[in-house]
C-alpha cells in the first residue's frame, strides 16, 4: 500500500489527499488549457472526487468543452489556483490538476493532446502518446494510457 497523495491549491485554504499510486497523467497543450494554467499546458490525471479528502471549500464556473459539454472548473477563490474540473457539479469524475500535487516531479504525462498547438520550445517524450487534436472518445484514451507501453 502507498502512502497518501497530498496536493492543494498555492495559499493552502484547500488542501486533498487520496491514497496513491498517481493515475496516470496527460497533458493537453490546447488554447484553453494554456488560457486555464496560464503556461504552455496543462497536466491531469483522471479520478474520481469521492476518493480524494477535500478540506476547504472550493468554487467554481462553467464553460463548454470541445465536445460541445458543460464542464464546471473548480478553483480556490482565494488564490484562484486551478484544482479540478468535473462533467458535473457536485464533482463526481474529475481530472486533477497535476501542478497541484505537494510531489509532481516524478509524473511523466503519457499522453499528450493538441499537439499541433504546442509551444514552441516544449519537447515530448517519443514513447508519449501524441494526438495532433483529441480523441473522439477522451475517456476511452485517458483509461488506455494506464495499460500501453
Ligand atoms: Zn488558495
Ligand atoms: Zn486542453
Amino acid at each position: 500500500m502507498s502512502k497518501p497523495v497530498t496536493g492543494g491549491c498555492q495559499c493552502g485554504a484547500i488542501r486533498y489527499a487520496f491514497q496513491g499510486p498517481v493515475p496516470p497523467a496527460y497533458a493537453c497543450h490546447c488554447g484553453e488549457c494554456k488560457k486555464q494554467s496560464a503556461s504552455a499546458f496543462s497536466m491531469s490525471i483522471p479520478m474520481h472526487y469521492q476518493t480524494l479528502a477535500v478540506t476547504g471549500n472550493s468554487t467554481s464556473f462553467q464553460t463548454e468543452s470541445f465536445s460541445g459539454k458543460i464542464k464546471h472548473n473548480f478553483f480556490c477563490g482565494n488564490c484562484g489556483t486551478r484544482l479540478w474540473h468535473s462533467g458535473n457539479n457536485p464533482p463526481d469524475a474529475i481530472t486533477l490538476k497535476v501542478g497541484t500535487l505537494d510531489e509532481s516531479s516524478g509524473i511523466t504525462p503519457r499522453g499528450h493532446l493538441w499537439v499541433s498547438k504546442k509551444q514552441q520550445g516544449i519537447e515530448l517524450d517519443p514513447a508519449s502518446d501524441q494526438q495532433m487534436t483529441q480523441p473522439e472518445d477522451l475517456i476511452e484514451w485517458r483509461a488506455q494510457l494506464g495499460t500501453s507501453k
